[in-house]
C-alpha cells in the first residue's frame, strides 16, 4: 500500500485524537455502500429538523459519535434515496457500487484537480474515461476537457468558449443586435440561466411535429438571426428524453458556421448503447458536448464530462491569468483552462475508476438493460386499457395518462405511492397538459414490478 507513507498523524495538536471518528465515519461510508437506502425516506421542513438535531455549531463541539448520529439517525433519513431502482423521478442516479467507493477514496486523497502540476495521475486517469467519451462521439483524438460539477456548468462553460470563438472570429466586433443562442423550447433550463449569466438572448427554434429541433427549422432561424453565435440541440430531453435530428442541425450549422453544442446531460449516455446510437448520428460534427455521469453513467453526484472537439479554443476562453499564476505549465493539461472554475476536486475518478473495474462492454450492456426496461413497460402501458401512453420512449424516459382521471387525481396517485415508498412516478406538463413521466437508469429496476404496480394500483 501507498497510501500514507509517512507515520500516522499524530493524536496530538489543536484537533486532538480523531482516531475514532475517522474510523466511524469510515464505517458508516462502507456500510452505505452495500445497501440500498429506504424508498421512504423524504424531505423534512427545517423547522422539525431542527427540534430533532439540537443545535448543532457549538463553541465546544459536539464530539465526532454525536455529529455522525445526527447525521444516520435525522439528517441522511430527511433526503431522498436517489438510488432506489423504483425511483423513476425526474433523472434518478444508478452508481455502481465501485464508483461510490472509490468517491470515498477520492476525497481522502484531496487532490487539487485545477493543474496538472498538482493533479498530474488524476487527471490523466479522468482524461481516458474523457478518451472513452470522445471515442463513443467519433471526435479525433485531440478531442478534450475536463469535468465540472454539473450539466449547468458544463452548459455554461461551453456557450461562454462558443461566444468567444465566435467574437474573434469576428475581429472583435459584437454583433450589432447582440449575441443570441438558438435551441427549442424543450432545451434545458440551464441553457436559459446560462444565457442570463452570459446576458444573450435565446432564439426559439420551432420543434417539428414530435418535439425534436431539425436542420429545415434552424436554417431559417438562422437566415434571419445573423447574432446567432451557438446552438445548442439536446441529445435526450430532460422532459421526454428525445434526441434532437443532429445530423440536419449539424449541416446547417457548418453552413452558417455556428457553433454546435450538444447537451446529452441525461442522454449522451445513450452513444455506447448500439440500439440507440444511430439516433445521435451528426453528434460527430458538434463542437461541444456534455454528459452528467452521475445520470445515467453509473457515478454519485456531482459529475459532468465536459468535452470540446478544439480544446484549444477553450482554454482561449477560460484561462485565468495573474501574477500568482504566472509559475503555471500552461503547455500542461490543466482542467482549470477550460470551463468556469480553478479549484476542483478529481471528480472525475469515480466516474473512471467505475469504467476501469467494469470495462465498457458492461457499461453498454448496463445502458441497454434500462433501455430494455423503459420499453418493456411502455409496451405494457400501451396494452392497459385503464392507461394511455403518450410517448414511446426514444431513450428511457416515458409519458402516460390515466383517461378519466383529473389532474388532482393523478396528482394524488403519484403522491400515495410515493409516500408509501412504493414508487417514485411524478407528473409533469406535456403539450399544455398535466401528464405522469417515468425516466429509467437503473439496470436494477424490475420491469414486472413497475407494471403490477401500474396494473393493479391504476383500476
Ligand atoms: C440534468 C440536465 C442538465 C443540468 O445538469 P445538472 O447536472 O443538473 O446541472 C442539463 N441538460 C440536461 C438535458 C439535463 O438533463
Amino acid at each position: 500500500m501507498h497510501c500514507g507513507t509517512g507515520p500516522d498523524v499524530a493524536p496530538i495538536g489543536v484537533w486532538g485524537d480523531e482516531t475514532d471518528v475517522v474510523a466511524a465515519t469510515m464505517e458508516w461510508a462502507a456500510n452505505r455502500v452495500v445497501r440500498h437506502t429506504d424508498p421512504k425516506t423524504t424531505a423534512r421542513r427545517s423547522s422539525e429538523l431542527a427540534e430533532a438535531t439540537g443545535p448543532t455549531i457549538t463553541a465546544e463541539g459536539l464530539g465526532g459519535a454525536t455529529a455522525l448520529r445526527l447525521f444516520d439517525e435525522v439528517l441522511a433519513p430527511a433526503t431522498r434515496s436517489q438510488d432506489d431502482p423504483m425511483n423513476l423521478a425526474y433523472i434518478p442516479a444508478a452508481p455502481t457500487r465501485a464508483a461510490v467507493a472509490f468517491e470515498s477514496v477520492t476525497s481522502a486523497a484531496n487532490i487539487f484537480g485545477g493543474l496538472w502540476e498538482a493533479g498530474a495521475g488524476a487527471i490523466y486517469a479522468e482524461n481516458q474515461a474523457l478518451a472513452w467519451l470522445v471515442e463513443l462521439l467519433g471526435w479525433p483524438v485531440t478531442a478534450g476537457g475536463c469535468f465540472v460539477s454539473g450539466g449547468t456548468i458544463g452548459n455554461l462553460s461551453a456557450l461562454v468558449t462558443a461566444r468567444h470563438d465566435a467574437l474573434v472570429r469576428r475581429g472583435g466586433i459584437r454583433p450589432e443586435n447582440g449575441w443570441k443562442l438558438a435551441c427549442t423550447a424543450d432545451a434545458h433550463s440551464s441553457i436559459r440561466s446560462a444565457a442570463r449569466v452570459m446576458d444573450v438572448d435565446v432564439v426559439e427554434v420551432p420543434e417539428d411535429g414530435s418535439g425534436h429541433l431539425t436542420g429545415v427549422a434552424l436554417r431559417e432561424v438562422l437566415a434571419e438571426h445573423p447574432g446567432v453565435f451557438a446552438v445548442v440541440a439536446s441529445a435526450g430531453t430532460t422532459n421526454t428524453g428525445i434526441v434532437d435530428e443532429l445530423h440536419s442541425v449539424a449541416d446547417v450549422c457548418a453552413e452558417y458556421r455556428v457553433w454546435l453544442h450538444v447537451d446529452g446531460a441525461y442522454g449522451g449516455a445513450g452513444l455506447a448503447a448500439p440500439s440507440v446510437r444511430g439516433l445521435f448520428d451528426g453528434i460527430e460534427r458538434a463542437d461541444s458536448f456534455i454528459v452528467d455521469p452521475h445520470k445515467w453513467l453509473f457515478a454519485p453526484y456531482d459529475c459532468c464530462a465536459l468535452l470540446y472537439r478544439d480544446p484549444d479554443l477553450a482554454r482561449a476562453a477560460h484561462s485565468q491569468r495573474a501574477s500568482y499564476l504566472d509559475t503555471v505549465d500552461r503547455e500542461a493539461w490543466n482542467p482549470a483552462d477550460l470551463a468556469v472554475h480553478l479549484s476542483r476536486r478529481a471528480r472525475g475518478l469515480p466516474f473512471w475508476f467505475s469504467l476501469a473495474t467494469h470495462g465498457t462492454a458492461k457499461y453498454a450492456a448496463a445502458i441497454e438493460q434500462t433501455l430494455a426496461t423503459a420499453r418493456t413497460v411502455a409496451t405494457a402501458i400501451a396494452g392497459m386499457d385503464h392507461l394511455r401512453l403518450l410517448l414511446a420512449p426514444e431513450l428511457s424516459v416515458l409519458l402516460f395518462d390515466r383517461p378519466g382521471w383529473t389532474e388532482e387525481q393523478m396528482r394524488h396517485w403519484s403522491r400515495t405511492l410515493s409516500d408509501a415508498g412504493v414508487l417514485l412516478c411524478l407528473t409533469t406538463t406535456w403539450n399544455g397538459r398535466l401528464v405522469l413521466r417515468m425516466a429509467f437508469v437503473n439496470p436494477e429496476t424490475d420491469a414486472a414490478q413497475v407494471i403490477e404496480i401500474l396494473r393493479t394500483t391504476m383500476d
